[in-house]
């Protein structure tokens, strides 16, 4: 077993050499490992509700560091943590809570000192969740109310049956004057988010949804639905200022706050 893994390790580290090499160049950079190259690897899925909704965020297209995977949506986040918000440092005043944390975006995370940075995930069968994670569902976050300065949750919402029901918790553990980064795939076609309750397959959900775990495809009433729950919302589209970060130039941000 030993052998195969180290095997497994050998391949993947030959690998990711042969692509570093084959994509050298200046034009693009990954601040999360800090290569420089001349492009990104295709990602995403290929399906059609994906194509059909013109999905942002979701579907395939060059995105993928050739060194550390890391995918484009992860540096727009850290665009806008480094460069925006100005919280990737030591800071023991901050209390972050990362959900289903991003591999390379938590790591960065852990560079640094903070009063408390917690990730936690809902524990699934046959998964595997770094060493770091706790199993917290976001619909019970076993948190106080205004607990976290910072609240990272992205591509999680369209996960969840109540969404509703999950931003409440958000808001509730978020402090007042906190931010909260909430990403969601979302269909620029879309005025009011597609949910069936009909659909109930994943193979279903895949032709519906575009992905096979989705729930609903997100439309422009997300931004509505944050606000119902008190969240004051800022969509904004940082793009055009990391372009060499190889971000969408079609992806905003959703910026939460509550006061
Ligand atoms: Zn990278």
């Amino acid at each position: 077993m030993k052998v195969i893994m180290e095997l497994k390790r050998i391949v993947r580290e030959l690998r990711t050499s042969y692509r570093v090499f084959k994509y050298r160049g200046g034009e693009y950079y990954c601040p999360f490992c800090e290569n420089s190259s001349n492009g990104f690897i295709p990602i995403g899925l290929p399906h059609q509700a994906i194509i059909d909704y013109k999905i942002i965020g979701a579907g395939i297209r060059n995105g993928g560091c050739v060194k550390c995977d890391a995918i484009d949506r992860d540096r727009l986040v850290y665009a806008f943590l480094e460069f925006e918000l100005d919280v990737l440092r030591n800071d023991p005043s901050l209390s972050i809570l990362h959900m289903a944390p991003e591999l390379m975006l938590s790591r960065e995370f852990m560079r640094y000192q903070y009063k408390q940075y917690v990730c936690a995930d809902k524990f699934m069968p046959g998964y595997h969740y770094p060493e770091h994670t706790i199993n917290r569902d976001i619909m019970d976050l076993d948190f106080g109310d205004n607990s976290f300065e910072l609240i990272l949750c992205n591509h999680v919402l369209e996960h969840i049956p109540d969404d509703i029901g999950a931003m409440k918790e958000l808001y509730r553990v978020l402090k007042p004057k906190g931010t909260a980064v909430l990403q969601v795939p979302i269909s620029p076609l879309l005025t009011t988010s597609y949910e069936n309750p009909e659909i109930q397959t994943a193979k279903e959900r895949e032709q519906h949804f575009g992905q096979y775990d989705h729930v609903r495809i997100y439309g422009q009433d997300y931004i509505q639905r944050l606000e119902s729950v008190g969240f004051i919302v800022n969509r904004i589209n940082i793009s055009k200022k990391f372009q060499s970060f190889g971000v969408n130039p079609e992806e905003d941000l959703f910026i939460c706050t509550k006061y």
